[in-house]
């Protein structure tokens, strides 16, 4: 073993992992990339198909550079790599009038719309009655907020992590994979990953391992995030036409509960599971990956049909063609973390999720790989330091 054996080390190439290996290598530097399954695969956060991405992010200020920058990426990444990666079909989101106080956000559409003034996106504050005439597919009653963004659309994930890897590959990365990393010791000028083929030396490591987050952080990080179970479902569709990004935007429905959220994402063009996917939000009860429930009962996919579906759209049959699991590592803030590890500055741990963090993770891998190679980054990754 070499202390000088790679420049960078990536350890979990999902989302984030996969941008920091890419940029990093076409930055120059020497990067090994691990991961203990082949990713895109479907055990962690990435899965699915399918990504909402808005400019306008009513998250935060903090967050519009990295969708912007991401956005301009994705583009770039479709010329070379001959992907469609992001689908403009725009993007509805509809909120209750009277929040609930404690809500993760403050009211959503009002946040998005400030957000979009001041960073000059297009955003339409829109009545319930213009949301019923424009898409009578929705039911949205006179009680609601409404906002649409043109420029909002649907990234294809799976799709997103595969190019960025195959280009780290063809800048000279390199890819260990189906091998797991079982411990990360800082040793002086460097920092040594254990796997149970070997020991490997970087002068850097970043840590994004996702809902495996706590397993490898320091317990400092690993206190600050925890997981929980989505479940995300496809229905059958009266007319498939009707539910595609051609024909209609995908819509945040956020109800007074955080649990009553919903979204809804119309088929991307380029084949997919035929019909349009559905997924819900709980904060309520912890899991891991390991011990998570992966199945998807009948009863679970009627009580969400009936309580979710039904009431808020037609066109929608109850036939579920498809159910997964997905895994949301969240912070207790709800916002990132993006922060080097207690133990040493040469690792970099990064656990952007809280169910909103793919719309921006090719821009924070290229930032995490710009601090790496040259000791800054054009966006700021300050407002996600640990608290
Ligand atoms: C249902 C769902 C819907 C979402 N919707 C949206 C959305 O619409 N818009 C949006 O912007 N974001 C959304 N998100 C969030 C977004 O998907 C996540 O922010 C993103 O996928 C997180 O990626 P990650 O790289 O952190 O984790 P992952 O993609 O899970 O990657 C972690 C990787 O680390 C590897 N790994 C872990 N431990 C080890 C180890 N010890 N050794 C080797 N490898 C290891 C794993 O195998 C895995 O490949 C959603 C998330 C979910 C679950």
């Amino acid at each position: 073993m070499s202390p000088t054996g790679y420049d960078l080390i990536v350890v979990g190439l999902g989302a984030m992992g996969a941008a920091v290996a890419y940029h990093a290598s076409r930055l120059g530097l020497n990067v090994l990339g691990i991961d203990q399954y082949e990713p895109p695969h479907g055990l962690g956060s990435t899965k699915a198909e399918t990504r909402i991405t808005r400019l306008a992010v009513g998250e935060g200020p903090q967050y519009l550079p990295f969708v912007k920058r991401s956005h301009e990426i994705w583009r770039q990444l479709e010329v070379e790599a001959g992907a469609e990666l992001l689908h403009e079909c725009g993007g509805i989101i509809i909120t209750e009038q009277e929040p609930v106080p404690g809500q993760r956000w403050e009211d959503f559409v009002v946040e998005t719309a400030r957000i979009a003034s001041d960073g000059g996106i297009s955003y339409d504050v829109l009545s319930p009655a213009e949301v019923r005439s424009q898409h009578r597919w929705i039911t949205v009653p006179d009680d609601r907020n409404a906002g649409f963004e043109p420029t909002a659309g649907l990234v294809m994930a799976e799709d997103a992590v595969r190019v960025q890897l195959e280009l780290a590959q063809a800048a000279g990365a390199t890819l260990r994979l189906n091998e797991r990393v079982l411990g990360v010791e800082p040793a002086g000028d460097h920092v040594v990953v254990r796997t149970p083929q070997g020991a490997f030396a970087g002068s850097h490591v970043v840590l994004a391992t996702g809902p495996w987050f706590r397993e490898l952080a320091a317990p400092v990080h690993a206190r600050q995030v925890d997981v929980t179970r989505q479940v995300v479902y496809w229905f059958e569709v009266e007319e498939l036409d009707a539910f595609t990004t051609q024909a209609i935007p995908f819509v945040m429905w956020i109800g007074q509960r955080d649990e009553d959220y919903i979204g809804l994402f119309p088929m991307p063009p380029g084949g997919g599971t035929p019909g349009v996917k559905i997924l819900g939000e709980q904060f309520l009860s912890s899991t891991d990956p390991a011990s998570v429930d992966r199945n998807v009962s009948q009863e679970e996919i009627d009580t969400f049909y009936d309580v979710h579906v039904a009431p808020k759209f037609s066109g929608i049959t109850r036939n579920c063609i498809r159910a997964e699991v997905c895994l949301y590592t969240n912070t207790t803030n709800d916002h990132f973390l993006i922060d080097a590890d207690p133990r040493s500055d040469r690792i970099t741990v990064m656990s952007p999720c809280s169910g909103h963090g793919f719309k921006h993770s090719t821009a924070l891998g290229e930032a995490v790989a710009q601090r790496i190679a040259t000791g800054k980054s054009d966006n700021d990754l300050g407002p996600f330091r640990a608290r």
